[in-house]
């Protein structure tokens, strides 16, 4: 891995007669941020039902979809982590207890989540996967609170963490983001035929423009809302859970979220292409061509040359389809890892001084071994420009990164990077370059994550 992952996306949906493909819909959008797995729980009033599996969204519902009739429904799509059974780890989670039916999807990382879960097994729980989601549901059971309302509520004084839970009970749903707001969530309207009202929560917005939903709003830190049904409208009732104090991860910006979404209420595409022309006014760089490495890099590629003036050209072409693509046993493959995923155009590059952006440097190895290939194809110059900071230390906040020592900024400053990827010069964006293209004069508390840049870890 040479890169920062998003480990998963949630989304409900209340109130629609055809709930579950929303559901499928809105996943099928957010299949960005999770491929290993996907699933939805639909509830008809009286019983839930799952359908989930490993794979793409449509692969796991290729069949299934039909047997998922009722007007709420909640999906999830899930990043694989390494070394653990994915088959046990697909959610929703769904299971039975005192007061009925629950199915629980979650996005994040619980940071206690060990302590949790020894407390509840030494109080005999039984544990049937690796999955944060488990404690929480646990929890609900446990609690001798009458309604579910208050169980929920209970169950989150005791977890600490990242997470953006949509829970589904039999006659409500229940959507909730922690008191940091680490990760995002959003609500929004839709209209059904018959003119009666449901709402959506989704990750990310993208999934609201793919079922014709209208963006309301964010759902606060550290708040839930309980969607239910009154006269055939479904209707909300929004519960501070605990006082806000946000920390919204501003590497959705960097790179999780897609461009066409609005992400913590800003859209995501200006944000990057502001890094671009922030880039160009920080650096200064002469040189022939702007060429993006794809597609992460191409936005703010866009910006740094409209506002350096210097000429932008996909100077390299990226394969979408190589998936798990077989790599012989026994070579060095490095290189052909990243051949099968980028080709440059000789004929735009060659003899070229280029300035290249890309989102981000994890590793360094996918860095080298880019501008290996981009030598090869006869380029005179190379300048790496890198729309983000350097990333120095992991994140515990529900995604997936290399630990430490496999950063390669942890240990290495600008110019030793330089050398090892064979730059000839190498930049990164400031972090006021970063809060400047969200919109702020500089970082003054604006209420954002940003420790895997600065180590500043709020818990
Ligand atoms: S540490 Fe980095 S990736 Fe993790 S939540 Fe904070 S800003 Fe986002």
């Amino acid at each position: 891995m040479d890169s920062f992952n998003e480990k998963c996306a949630v989304v409900g949906v209340f109130n629609s007669s055809r709930s579950a493909a929303l559901c499928y819909y809105s996943l099928f959008a957010m299949q960005h941020r999770g491929q290993e797995s996907s699933g939805i729980s639909t509830s008809n009033g009286s019983n839930i039902v799952t359908h989930k599996g490993e794979g793409l969204v449509t692969s796991v519902f290729s069949d299934g979809l039909e047997k998922l009739v009722g007007y709420s429904s909640i999906g999830h799509n899930r990043y694989s982590t390494a070394g653990e059974d994915s088959k046990c780890d697909v959610q929703p989670i769904f299971a039975r207890y005192s007061l009925g039916q629950i199915a629980v999807a979650h996005n994040g990382n619980l940071v206690n989540a060990k302590e949790v879960r020894d407390n509840l097994i030494a109080k005999g729980a039984i544990f049937q996967s690796h999955l944060d989601t488990e404690n929480l549901i646990h929890l609900i059971a446990q609690s001798k609170s009458r309604k579910l309302q208050d169980r929920i509520i209970e169950a989150l004084s005791y977890i600490k963490g990242a997470y953006s839970f949509v829970i589904l009970s039999r006659g409500k749903l229940f959507a909730v983001r922690d008191q940091y707001g680490f990760r995002p969530l959003s609500l929004g309207e839709i209209e059904n035929e018959d003119g009666t009202k449901g709402y959506v929560v989704a990750s990310e917005t993208c999934a609201f423009d793919l079922i014709n939903a209208k963006y309301i709003r964010d759902i606060d830190p550290g708040e839930m809302l309980v969607f239910s049904l009154k006269d055939g409208n479904g209707i909300y009732e929004s519960v501070k859970v605990f006082e806000p104090t946000p920390k919204k991860c501003i590497f959705e910006f960097v790179y999780f979220a897609r461009p066409d979404s609005f992400v913590f209420n800003k859209c995501v595409y200006e944000i990057r292409k502001n890094m671009g022309i922030e880039l160009a006014r920080e650096c200064k760089i002469k040189a022939d061509l702007v060429i993006p490495v794809p597609d992460s890099g191409v936005i703010s590629a866009i910006g740094y040359s409209q506002e350096s003036g210097i000429p932008f050209e996909l100077g390299i072409v990226r394969n979408h389809y190589i998936g798990r693509t077989f790599i012989e046993p026994g070579q060095s493959n490095r290189e052909l890892k990243v051949r099968l995923k980028l080709n440059p155009i000789k004929e735009i590059i060659k003899d070229k001084e280029i300035i290249v952006i890309d989102d981000s440097i994890v590793r360094g190895t996918t860095s080298k071994q880019i501008i290996k290939i981009l030598r090869k194809a006869g380029v005179k110059k190379i300048h790496l420009v890198i729309a983000s900071p350097q990333t120095v230390s992991p994140c515990y906040y529900g995604v997936d990164t290399p630990d430490e020592t496999q950063l390669i900024s942890a240990t290495k400053d600008i110019d030793e990077v330089r050398e090892f990827i064979n730059a000839d010069s190498l930049h990164f964006l400031s972090l006021d370059g970063l809060y400047k293209s969200i919109g702020y004069e500089a970082d003054n508390g604006n209420g954002y994550c940003k420790a895997c840049f600065d180590k500043e870890y709020v818990i």
